[in-house]
């Protein structure tokens, strides 16, 4: 099944107490998009970069078979570029730099080879523009996920809710869930994030695994306990990548199968950290997305009866 994913391709600068990693490629765009070319999904991405923008990283998402038809370069212009230091927990982070460069007057316009994509994946940008990117579909896809942040509540919080309505399914941290709710308790700011529109949210909690709410149900998933965590930049987005590319892959929107993409995502989530940048997503094998899902299974699986 085709998969479009629509979100930054990028610059990061990343600072952990391992060391330092300057300008490797980043962008939420780009890890959601090599996270779902795992699963053999036609993967399309809809994003922009600066002539500054190397050869060999568009090279890179050409050998995972991603297709680039999507992808504007703007020669003479500088791409996005990100910088964050992480703190001694690896679970905050202060950003530093956002420079958003060419993402100053993205449109995201949608080749029209890409307009009947059957999975969407909305990566964090404006809300206007992820709505207008569900405008330009000729027909809806079968699933919508949206991905955002903070700063979208803090600054087009119209804007959020009306793209909102329109998703099918919603992927934040505990921090975003708590602001777009105004409640505390994950429940309940899942109960009320639930009446905005979205049939599904996504909880995602860092290290602590992600939780997944339906009006009726409530699934959880663990992250990994990892012996190497180097750097946690862009795990949400491979979630994300993970989740929807697992879902095209199988075709199928029953709660199980959503349980299990939840499952995907935070297995190659976990590989992501493993490594700075995008490293360990470039030539995974089989195998070891398959050991690592038997890890998910051995570390969840116990027998009570009741
Ligand atoms: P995550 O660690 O999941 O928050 O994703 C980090 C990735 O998102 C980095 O590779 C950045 O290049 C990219 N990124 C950082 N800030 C933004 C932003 N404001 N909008 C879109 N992408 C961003």
């Amino acid at each position: 099944m085709s998969l479009l994913v629509v979100g930054t391709v990028a610059f990061d600068t990343v600072r952990t107490p391992f060391g330092v990693a300057e300008r490797i490629l980043g962008g939420a765009g780009t890890y959601a998009a090599l996270s779902a070319s795992y699963f053999g999904a036609k993967s399309r991405i809809v994003s922009v970069v600066g002539g500054d923008f190397p050869q060999e990283h568009i090279d890179l998402l050409k050998s995972r078979d991603i297709n680039l038809e999507g992808l504007e370069i703007i020669k003479g212009e500088k791409s996005f570029f990100w910088e964050g230091e992480y703190h001694n927990d690896m679970n905050t982070r202060t950003t530093l730099a956002t420079e958003v460069n060419v993402f100053e007057n993205f449109k995201a316009s949608i080749p029209d080879s890409y307009k009947e994509s059957e999975y969407l994946l909305l990566g964090n940008l404006h809300p206007s523009i992820q709505n207008s990117v569900l405008e330009q579909m000729n027909k809806r896809p079968k699933l919508v996920v949206m991905d955002t942040m903070n700063f979208w509540m803090d600054t087009a919080w119209d804007e959020l809710l009306a793209t909102i309505k329109n998703v099918d399914v919603l992927a934040i941290n505990d921090e975003e869930a708590r602001q777009l709710s105004g409640e505390y308790s994950l429940k309940k700011a899942a109960k009320s994030i639930l009446t905005m529109g979205p049939k599904l949210l996504i909880i995602k909690k860092g290290e602590h695994g992600a939780l997944l709410f339906s009006d009726d149900d409530i699934f959880f998933a663990p992250a990994l306990p990892l012996e190497e965590v180097f750097d946690p930049t862009g795990a949400g987005d491979t979630f994300a990548g993970g989740f929807i590319g697992y879902i095209s892959k199988t075709d199928d929107l029953s709660f199980e199968n959503i349980k299990r993409a939840v499952i995907y995502g935070s297995a190659m989530a976990s590989f992501t950290v493993e490594k700075f940048g995008t490293d360990r997503l470039i030539d995974l094998s089989d195998k070891e997305v398959s050991e690592r899902l038997q890890e998910f299974l051995t570390l969840t699986k116990f027998d009570i009866q009741l």
